[in-house]
C-alpha cells in the first residue's frame, strides 16, 4: 500500500526524551538560588566519569568546547598537524583551526564511515618521515611541525572506532588522541566503554556532546573525560577564564574573594541548571539506549533484504550508542537519487537528515586546505547515498512501522 502524503502527521527527525523529571530537577536548581557551576555540576562529572570508566570528567557547555580545551591542554600550537577525517561535523576540524594548526584528513572505512586505520597508519608514517606531500596542498607552507601532534577519531553514529589500532598508531608516532565521541554515549567495543580507553604512553581525552539531538541532552552541553590529571586540571582552568579559583569556591560559604588569572582562558563552564537535567538524562541512558537499539533492529529486519538499501554495519563485539541510523541507498537500484528520496520521505511526513557533508567539500576547507572532491572518494561516495532515519527513544512502535513502510513504499515506487 502506498502511504498518502502526510499520513499521520509529521514525524520529526529527532526529539529529546525529556519530561517532568528533568523539569523538576531544573526547578530545584532555580529554587536553590545557585544557577551556575556548582554542586550539581560536580555531581554530574562524578556520575558521568563513573558511567564511562574515566578517571576525570570536566563538564562544559558543548562538545566543541571539550575538544578545544583538549587540544589546548595537549599543547597544540600554530603550524602543528592534527589528523582526523572529513566525515564529521564542522566542530571537529574548526577547533584545530582555532590554533592555526592544520587538519590533515584521512579517508573513512566504507562500512562504518569511521577513520580508515590503514590509511591513518600510512598518513602518520608519511608525516613522521616529513613527507610534505602528505599535507593538505594549500597548507604545506603553514605547517611547521610534523609528525602529527594529535589524532582525532570520530565515532560516527555511535559505532566505536578501532581504538586499539588507533592508539597503537598514536603511540608509535608520539601523538596524543582526542576522541570525538559526540555520538558515542554509551557505546562499547569488546567490553571496553568509549570514554575509558587507556593506553600506555598516549595522552588522550574523550569528548561527549549533550546537544539537543544527541543521545542524552542538557539542551547544550559537553563533557571532557580523561585519565590524565594534568590535562583535566588544565582544561578545568581554561574552561573558566584561566582563573585559579572558580565561582563555586569564591562565592560558597567560607570561600575567598581572591583569585588569580594565570592564562587567557575561555567561558566554557556548564551551569548547574544544565547539569541537573544531565543527571536525570544519565539515569535514563540505559533504557533510552535499549530502545534505540530495538528501533535499529526493527529497521534492520525491515530493510536488510531490500537490494536497493544498505543497512548499517556494526563491527564484531561492538555495542553502538545508535545516535544515528545511517541508511544508504544503492543508487543503481532506484531511479531517484538520495536528495529526491529525502523529498519523497518528507512529502510522506518522515523527517530525515544527512550525515555528513564531508568537510573537504565545504568552501572554507577547499580554499584553505586546497583539497578537491576526489581526494576522499569513500567519504564523498558514502555522503552521496546516506539518509539518516529518525531513531529516538520517544518514538512509538507505530512511528517505527510507519518509517519502515514509507521507506519501502518509496523504494517500490522508484525501483528500476
Ligand atoms: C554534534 C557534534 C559535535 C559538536 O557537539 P556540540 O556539543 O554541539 O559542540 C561534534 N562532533 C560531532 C561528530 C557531532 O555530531
Amino acid at each position: 500500500m502506498v502511504s498518502a502524503p502526510d499520513a499521520g502527521g509529521f514525524l520529526p527527525f529527532a526529539r529529546p526524551d525529556i519530561d517532568s523529571e528533568e523539569a523538576e530537577a531544573a526547578l530545584d536548581v532555580i529554587r536553590s538560588g545557585w544557577l551556575t557551576t556548582g554542586a550539581r555540576c560536580a555531581e554530574f562529572e562524578r556520575a558521568f566519569a563513573e558511567a564511562v570508566g574515566g578517571a576525570h570528567a570536566v563538564a562544559v557547555n558543548s562538545c566543541t568546547a571539550a575538544m578545544h580545551l583538549s587540544l589546548e591542554a595537549l599543547g597544540v600550537t600554530r603550524g602543528d598537524c592534527v589528523v582526523t577525517t572529513p566525515y564529521t561535523f564542522a566542530a571537529t576540524a574548526e577547533v584545530i583551526r582555532y590554533f592555526d594548526a592544520v587538519p590533515v584528513f584521512v579517508d573513512v572505512d566504507p562500512e562504518t564511515c569511521n577513520i580508515d586505520v590503514d590509511q591513518l597508519t600510512e598518513t602518520v608514517e608519511r608525516l613522521c618521515r616529513r613527507d610534505r606531500a602528505a599535507l593538505p596542498p594549500a597548507a604545506r607552507d603553514a605547517v611547521s611541525a610534523t609528525p602529527p601532534r594529535v589524532v582525532m577519531p570520530v565515532h560516527v553514529a555511535g559505532v566505536p572506532c578501532d581504538l586499539p589500532a588507533i592508539y597503537d598508531v598514536a603511540a608509535s608516532s608520539g601523538a596524543a588522541v582526542v576522541e570525538d565521541a559526540a555520538h558515542a554515549f554509551p557505546a562499547s567495543i569488546d567490553g571496553r566503554i568509549v570514554g575509558g580507553a587507556v593506553a600506555d604512553g598516549v595522552r588522550s581525552t574523550v569528548c561527549f556532546s549533550f546537544y539537543a539531538t544527541k543521545t542524552i541532552t542538557t539542551g547544550e552541553g559537553g563533557m571532557l573525560v580523561t585519565h590524565d590529571a594534568e590535562v583535566a586540571d588544565r582544561a578545568r582552568l581554561m574552561s573558566l577564564h584561566g582563573m585559579s579559583r572558580g565561582a563555586w569556591t569564591r562565592y560558597a560559604e567560607g570561600g575567598s574573594w581572591r583569585y588569580e588569572v594565570v592564562a587567557p582562558g575561555f567561558k566554557y563552564n556548564m551551569p548547574d541548571l544544565m547539569a541537573a537535567i544531565g543527571l536525570v538524562q544519565l539515569s535514563k541512558a540505559t533504557a533510552m539506549t535499549a530502545r534505540r537499539a530495538e528501533i535499529a533492529r526493527r529497521y534492520n529486519d525491515a530493510f536488510h533484504e531490500e537490494p536497493s538499501l544498505q543497512t548499517p554495519s556494526v563491527p564484531q563485539g561492538a555495542a553502538p550508542a545508535w545516535h544515528l541510523y545511517m541508511l544508504r541507498l544503492r543508487e543503481e537500484a532506484v531511479s531517484i537519487d538520495r536528495g529526491q528520496f529525502i523529498v519523497e520521505l518528507g512529502r510522506r511526513g518522515i523527517g530525515t537528515s544527512v550525515h555528513f557533508i564531508p568537510l573537504h567539500l565545504h568552501r572554507y576547507y577547499r580554499d584553505h586546505l586546497g583539497y578537491r572532491p576526489k581526494d576522499f572518494p569513500v567519504a564523498t561516495a558514502q555522503f552521496e547515498r546516506e539518509i539518516s532515519l529518525p531513531i529516538y527513544s520517544s518514538m512509538t512502535d507505530r512511528d517505527v512501522e510507519r518509517v519502515c513502510e514509507t521507506v519501502l513504499d518509496v523504494v517500490d515506487l522508484y525501483r528500476r
